[in-house]
């Protein structure tokens, strides 16, 4: 039985604090959050995953929230820039 909905991308992640952000390496494009200086939420796109050569490696697809070594990077410039802060 295979009934799970999957996550539609819609509209209201570009609302509440979600600031686009590209990859600084791959290029991807996901949705970024900061609900508190320790705590950043990540919204991936299916397209995304696909174009992150981290999360299409094994490893990636095995790990259950996926995050990339240069994107974590992108963000952290996004928050020292001003670009990203905290919702
Ligand atoms: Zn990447």
């Amino acid at each position: 039985m295979n009934r799970t909905d999957p996550l539609t991308e819609r509209q209201e992640y570009l609302i509440g604090g979600y600031v686009e952000l590209s990859c600084g390496r791959c290029a991807a494009r996901v949705r970024v959050r900061k609900s508190s200086p320790q705590q950043t939420s990540v919204q991936w796109s299916t397209r995304a995953t696909r174009q992150c050569p981290v999360l299409t490696s094994d490893e990636g697809l095995h790990t259950p929230l996926p995050t990339c070594p240069d994107l974590h990077r992108s963000i952290q410039h996004a928050v020292r820039t001003g670009s990203l802060g905290v919702t």
